[in-house]
């Protein structure tokens, strides 16, 4: 009996696990993570392929049967079972992850893996479909979003291969999609509170213009506050060159959740008050930010069609007028 709460559906389709292993192009001498063995479909598959198969299984009468499947085979020695939550265990070594999940884990999943402090090849993860797509989403493409923002940050993603929902035992609700992320060598050197904050901000509504988004009141008055201290902080140092990090309150900015799958909703429209005044007569704070919008054409475009590259400069650029997200 399968616990659904635990999001135990099993690859029941031989052929589906050989060719998520073949597109995994998993090496002989890899060590490969797997996150929720089940009961060890895949797992015999990855051991055939690579040289050690390091398994994460929450349910221990899950782990139980991946040690009999393997018991007095030759790879028993070669497969290494840990029991637990994978979300609250420290990952060990591995050059390739390859991972049919349960869907409930995918977004603080594939944040640990991309936060993983030593560096991978590549991951190979059975997602919702929708959640997927999400990942992969490009610039203009409808479900661009902050998820698709935030990990194409740190990683190249691609989509390798659909698969509908009766390839599973018990078929789950919704169908699915093998994607494949992979980190970007060198890491980008940016503050992750920075980024956060600024990213949070665009995509409170991700088709209105840059513009209008920084023109609400609640956004401008948050971020001059957050000046001010920096600038009082800065003149109380007096040119010690002190870290500046600064905690913004940014609660009231819409989902403070992990990366929801509705993320462009939720927030109040009273929140959405664009500032009084006529630029014109604006605040010296407000036409600080508006010209940093204004120099590259920022004022008129909207999230949803931004490129990385572009959130990345805007960014720069708001930091260099004092302007900062965390
Ligand atoms: N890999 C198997 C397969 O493809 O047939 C089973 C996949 S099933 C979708 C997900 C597996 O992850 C289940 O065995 C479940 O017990 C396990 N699991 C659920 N939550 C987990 C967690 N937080 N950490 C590690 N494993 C988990």
């Amino acid at each position: 009996s399968f616990h659904k709460s635990k999001g135990q559906h099993i690859l029941k389709n031989p052929l589906l696990v050989d060719s998520i292993v073949q597109k995994s192009g998993i090496k002989s001498t890899d060590v490969v993570l797997e996150i929720g063995p089940g009961t060890g479909n895949l797992t015999k598959k990855l051991l055939e392929a690579g040289k050690m198969v390091v398994a994460i299984e929450l349910d221990p009468r899950m782990v139980l049967e991946l040690q009999r499947r393997f018991q007095g085979t030759p790879f028993s020695n070669r497969l290494k079972v840990i029991q637990g939550d994978v979300l609250k265990t420290d990952l060990p070594y591995f050059d390739i992850c390859v991972a049919n999940i349960p869907y409930q884990i995918s977004s603080p999943l594939t944040f640990k893996l991309l936060n993983h402090p030593t560096s991978f090849r590549c991951a190979i993860i059975m997602f919702q479909r929708e959640f997927a797509m999400r990942l992969v989403a490009k610039p203009g493409d409808t479900l661009y979003c902050r998820l698709s923002v935030n990990t194409q940050l740190y990683a190249r993603v691609s989509h390798l291969l659909k698969v509908g929902k009766n390839n599973f035992r018990p078929p789950p609700k919704v169908d699915s999609s093998v994607v494949r992320i992979e980190p970007r060598k060198p890491r980008p050197q940016v503050n992750p509170k920075e980024w956060d904050g600024f990213i949070r901000i665009c995509f409170i509504r991700k088709n209105k213009t840059l513009g209008s988004i920084f023109r609400i009141k609640n956004v401008l008055s948050m971020l001059e506050k957050n000046y001010k201290t920096l600038q009082a902080l800065q003149q109380s140092q007096n040119g010690s060159s002190g870290s500046t990090d600064v905690e913004m309150d940014i609660s009231g900015l819409g989902d403070s959740e992990d990366q929801r799958m509705d993320m462009d909703d939720g927030i109040d429209d009273e929140m959405e008050v664009e500032d009084g005044d006529a630029d014109g007569e604006a605040s010296e704070f407000k036409q600080k930010v508006l010209a940093v919008l204004k120099e590259r054409d920022y004022y008129e475009k909207r999230s949803s069609k931004l490129s990385q590259e572009e959130f990345l400069h805007l960014l720069a650029q708001f930091n260099r007028a004092g302007i900062h997200f965390s």
